[in-house]
């Protein structure tokens, strides 16, 4: 994409008239009639959570972008592959409220698969047929926190297109953020959004992406035609330098656009919300990182070095035994087969620490430990 053909809208008090506001996005940023073609809207469907969660994107903003589309001749079809091995998508689009505003547009889109082979990690990906087979696709992503990755947003929310067990064995394939990063990556590139429209009306921080974050009313609905874009948009929201968060980096590195907001037609403002709470997995990385920097300024030992830091490399999740009803999703659903039933969940330390046992748990049993717990591994 040329220089200048970046594109950011951002809308403020969306909640109010939203289906006129995102229509307006539309104007902007889609074409004036689909005439038939096949759009996929990919909202985020994380698990079965009531829409004033927060987990997922809301349902009233994936209404809004289906009447747009329908309005303007497309064929839509509106699906995500949720996490968790045994969930089933319809299930989870109708406790979330999404089945009901997809007016009849919802499809379980994890029944039809291509394998795809190739990609830059080296890994197969599983990837939903419809993917391939849209004309244009719209990610509607919801705008929140995530322990693993720091921040959930349209690149992350990607990680849907992607079928079945193949994102369990992602997670295991890929363990560091680094190389989970280059997984994302992959997964843009099968398909990159022709338009991304982030739902931040009630986004989440803290621990996120699900029972672990904590709800804050933003109200405002922001898209760009380019999914680093829309990425670097969210991350000046919560006042962080794009580059910090490795999905972001990632993609600028293999040129899906910019990070740099200089290089961006943006209307309307861009306001950093404030004292927004990041995960303490983030909080840990960047402790770790001033105390190494302020150690080798110093010349310190390795061994007084290692005393100071948080310990980030051995955290794993903590386990709140009053909420847990022993059902065993978290057993198996857990990629590296660290944790066991016995008769509550124990991990052991084959924990890979990608949190999917804390984003995937429905009674918020398992949690982040604060950063002050993490040298305590
Ligand atoms: S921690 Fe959560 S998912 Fe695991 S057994 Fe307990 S309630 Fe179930
Ligand atoms: S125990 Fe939880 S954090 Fe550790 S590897 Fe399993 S799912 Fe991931």
């Amino acid at each position: 994409m040329k220089k200048n053909c970046f594109k950011a809208i951002i809308i403020e008090d969306a909640r109010h008239d939203l289906e006129a506001k995102v229509n307006g996005i539309f104007d902007k940023l889609a074409p004036k009639s689909f005439n038939g073609m096949r759009v996929l809207v990919k909202p985020n469907m994380l698990g079965p959570a009531a829409p004033e969660l927060g987990h997922s994107t809301h349902p009233e903003v994936v209404r809004a972008i289906v009447r747009a589309c329908l309005s303007r001749g497309a064929k839509v079809t509106v699906g995500d592959n949720p996490g968790g091995i045994n969930r089933s998508s319809t299930g989870v689009a109708q406790v979330t409220g999404i089945l009901e505003a997809s007016e009849g547009c919802f499809a379980p889109i994890g029944d039809k698969v291509v394998e795809m082979r190739g990609s830059k990690s080296g890994h197969t990906l599983m990837i939903s047929r419809v993917v391939l087979d849209a004309d244009y696709v719209i990610n509607a992503p919801i705008f929140k926190t995530h322990a693993g990755m720091y921040l959930s947003g349209a690149m992350k929310n990607l990680y849907g297109y992607v079928a079945g067990a193949c994102k369990a064995q992602l997670h295991l394939k890929a363990p560091s953020r680094e190389e989970f990063a280059e997984v994302l990556c992959d997964i843009n590139e099968v398909r990159h959004p022709d338009l991304n429209i982030m739902d931040a009306l009630t986004v989440l921080e803290g621990n996120g992406p699900s029972h672990g974050g904590v709800k804050r009313e933003v109200g405002k609905v922001f898209a760009s035609n380019n999914t680093l874009v829309a990425d670097t948009v969210m991350a000046a929201m919560v006042g962080v330098e794009p580059m910090r968060f490795p999905v972001t980096k990632r993609g600028q590195e293999r040129g899906f656009g910019t990070t740099d907001l200089s290089q961006v037609e943006v209307e309307g403002n861009i306001v950093v919300i404030p004292d927004f709470k990041l995960p303490n997995t983030f909080i840990a990385e960047a402790t770790e990182e001033m105390l190494t920097r302020a150690a080798q300024a110093n010349k310190m030992r390795d061994d007084r070095l290692a005393e100071l830091l948080p310990g980030r490399l051995s955290v794993k999740p903590l386990l709140a035994i009053d909420k847990c009803l022993q059902c065993g999703d978290c057993e198996v659903n857990c990629p590296a087969q660290a944790l066991t039933l016995d008769p509550y969940p124990v991990i052991n330390d084959k924990c890979i620490q990608c949190f999917c046992c804390v984003e995937l748990c429905l009674e918020g049993a398992l949690e982040v430990p604060d950063v002050a717990a993490f040298r305590a591994y």
